[in-house]
């Protein structure tokens, strides 16, 4: 069985270059001009991939997003003129697994399809293993692996609770006495200073170097809550 694509785009021009490209490049592609005909094509043929445009006819793509992902998941690439971190952060919201901005190259299209392919094959090996994603991570409830793009991080039993804990309500502020209560077995007595050694640890491995602490953040004074993530 092919891969199957459906391509939203309502600038017909784009439209037929990248489905005549994607076809060339071996997968079965589906066309629609605007979100409404996404969605109702997304129920005829659910396909894998949906590449959507952020502005569309009808519904715009955001909420086109948003239906799809009750509907289903597929693999939803958002495309966007707009480069701000806050459309950014919606779409990701909305569940779009990656984003593409205008004007791209075909080769960077398809390039993002074969690497959100990846993951998705990962994902589906592991059978109904529930995911939690949260921008470039994902986080697997049953098998307890933790990949940030493809690449897994080793996290200790601790860290994963941690980061489970936090990532499971973004921007929820959580004391330290909470998370050790969380994450520690409760026979131990463990200083609450234990928690900010095993978050910087954490940190250390969700984070590149140059990020400034995205994914979890210090409430001064009171603790740690997950941030958007993304640099
Ligand atoms: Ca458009």
């Amino acid at each position: 069985m092919g891969i199957k694509l459906l391509v939203v785009e309502d600038e017909e021009k784009i439209l037929s270059l990248m489905d005549s490209f994607l076809r060339n490049e071996g997968y079965e592609v589906i066309t629609a001009a605007d979100g409404a005909a996404a969605v109702k094509l997304y129920i005829e043929h659910v396909p894998d991939i949906v590449i959507l445009d952020w502005m569309l006819p009808l519904m715009n793509g955001i909420d086109a997003c948003r239906r799809i992902r009750e509907l289903g998941q597929p693999g939803i690439i958002l495309v966007t003129a707009k480069d701000e971190e806050t459309d950014k952060i919606i779409g990701l919201e909305m569940g779009a697994d990656d984003y593409l901005t205008k004007p791209f190259s075909l080769r960077e299209l398809s390039a993002r399809i074969r690497s959100l392919l990846r993951r998705m094959n990962r994902e589906d090996r592991s059978g109904t293993d529930p995911v939690m994603r949260r921008g470039e991570l994902t986080i697997h409830e049953d098998s307890l692996q933790v990949f940030k793009g493809n690449q897994e991080l080793r996290l200790t039993p601790t860290e994963y609770k941690l980061l489970h804990l936090l990532a499971s309500k973004p921007g929820r502020v959580y004391s330290r006495m909470q998370l050790l209560q969380h994450a520690f077995e409760e026979e131990f007595i463990v200083d609450e200073r234990t928690v900010d050694a095993h978050i910087s640890k954490l940190r250390r491995k969700l984070e590149d170097d140059s990020s400034n602490a995205a994914y979890i953040q210090t409430v001064y004074g009171f603790g740690y809550r997950f941030g958007s993530g993304g640099s």
